[in-house]
């Protein structure tokens, strides 16, 4: 097989072997094969994480053919699909059936599995992270049993693995609680950093789903905000669409990038510019078409989960930060909020969580991940299990209340560690 390269291109990896699994019965056999060659087996998702959380050097283990949609309940509001199955195909499937998922993060290209196993989010006032929207996991063990676990079935598993960065097991199937299909209505104007700051609780409380993008070295922030809606679909007119979401998000925004790559002391004017071109506007539409967008511009990013008290007073100081320090930095940085769930390993885990997002374009220098990642630390953040960060199990552990659970729980159903690779190791301990 040619090298595997995530999405971002950070990670590569070189499998011993590559298995495309349809079934459980073929995932049971690649586990035991793996285990009788001594291998390491791991099941990636699309690729989209920054970091090497989705590293297989053993088995590798291709989710494409794993895409059977199991059962969809209408009355429960429950749907069972196999791990690989892409969002996309996920959210169409479920609109298919009058259904739709609480919340999403930005983009709808990720497998159900790989969403989970990093925290995966998207913003909003009642609806948390992909974790936490997960009722029942059935996993491959490194036994080679297979597992069904939920909170009323081995609930220690269910709770370590539901965003266990694939380390508990391979997963085979998801049962995701899901509700009726709803619109939302979008509403999406640029603010002062002043004003987005003093406003953004009460926003937060006011609306269903409130995020916004501030422009580094500038005082323009983009503010998104989405509510649940009966009335009609009004979708952006495709020239609008193409015009703010392809060409001003994309091409000419990776234009932008390019420019500010390769004339860094340009950039403030840039994003002066990027700020003003995004400009006011409302629609309604398929909550899906809403949560997410196309992503084409390519860049790294690093993402910590604060207690929701520290969001502001961190963003505050990442600003002083980067108008006083040499950088030069052509992404807004995005933040959001969620609620607290109950996943040992969600990056939301216990407490109402705000997230800052510090992104980097393609082959820039983003040597100031360090002094920001020092600033989310300092504010008891946690990293996203699927973005840039330098963190160990012993500084981790203090962060998460389970985590000795979440130990005791991975020796036992994976004592030779045959799911782990150097991020787990890294991240979770030998
Ligand atoms: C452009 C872009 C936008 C993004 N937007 C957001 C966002 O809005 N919010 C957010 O929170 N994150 C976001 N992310 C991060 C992304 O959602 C996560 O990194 C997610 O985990 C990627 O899913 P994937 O399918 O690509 O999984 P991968 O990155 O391939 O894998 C993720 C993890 O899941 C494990 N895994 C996958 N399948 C299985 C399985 N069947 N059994 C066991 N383990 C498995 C992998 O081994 C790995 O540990 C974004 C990333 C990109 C590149």
């Amino acid at each position: 097989m040619t090298t595997w390269r995530n999405w971002a291109g950070t990670v590569k990896a070189n499998p011993q072997l590559v298995v495309e699994p349809e079934t459980v019965d073929d995932v049971v056999a690649a586990v035991n094969a793996a285990t009788g060659n001594d291998q390491t087996i791991r099941m990636i998702g699309s690729g989209h994480s920054f970091t090497a959380a989705a590293q297989a050097n053993g088995v590798m283990l291709r989710p494409q053919r794993l895409n059977a949609i199991r059962s969809v309940d209408t009355a429960a509001n429950t749907i069972t699909v196999d791990a690989g199955v892409n969002l996309t195909a996920l959210c169409d499937v479920l609109d298919q059936n009058g259904l739709a998922l609480t919340n999403m993060g930005d983009i709808r290209v990720q497998t159900i599995a790989g969403a989970i196993q990093t925290s995966t989010h998207g913003t909003g006032r009642d609806s948390g992270t992909f974790a936490a929207m997960v009722r029942e996991l059935e996993l491959v063990l490194a036994d080679g049993s297979v597992a069904t676990v939920s909170a009323t079935s081995d609930s220690e598993l269910f709770n370590a693995a539901r965003a266990g960065l694939g380390a508990f097991g391979i997963i085979t199937a998801v049962t995701l609680a899901v509700e009726p299909a709803f619109r939302l209505h979008a509403h999406e104007h640029p603010a002062s950093f002043g004003d987005t700051v003093e406003s953004f609780d009460k926003w937060t409380a006011e609306h269903d789903h409130v995020e916004f993008f501030w422009f580094p070295h500038t005082e323009g922030c983009l503010v998104k905000k989405n509510d649940r809606t009966d009335a009609p679909a009004q979708p952006i007119g495709k020239l609008k669409a193409w015009w703010d979401d392809d060409f001003l998000s994309n091409t000419m925004f990776g234009a932008l990038c390019r420019l500010g790559r390769a004339a860094p002391g340009y950039v403030p004017v840039i994003n002066k510019f990027a700020a003003r071109a995004l400009s006011e506007r409302s629609f309604t539409d398929v909550s899906w078409k809403v949560f997410t967008s196309e992503r084409d511009v390519k860049f790294v990013e690093m993402e910590y989960a604060l207690p929701r008290a520290e969001l502001l007073p961190a963003l505050g100081e990442l600003k002083d930060l980067l108008d006083n320090g040499p950088w030069r930095i052509t992404f807004p940085i995005e933040v959001r909020s969620v609620p607290g769930d109950d996943a040992w390993l969600s990056t939301a885990h216990g407490r109402d969580t705000g997230y800052i997002a510090v992104h980097a374009f393609q082959r820039m220098e983003h040597d100031w991940f360090a002094p920001a990642e020092a600033i989310f630390r300092k504010h008891g953040g946690r990293p996203h299990w699927g973005k840039m960060n330098t963190r160990t199990a012993a500084d981790l552990a203090p962060d998460y209340p389970h985590w000795a659970d979440v130990a005791r729980v991975r020796d036992r159903v994976d004592p030779d560690r045959r799911f782990a690779n150097a991020y787990t190791d890294r991240v979770l301990g030998p």
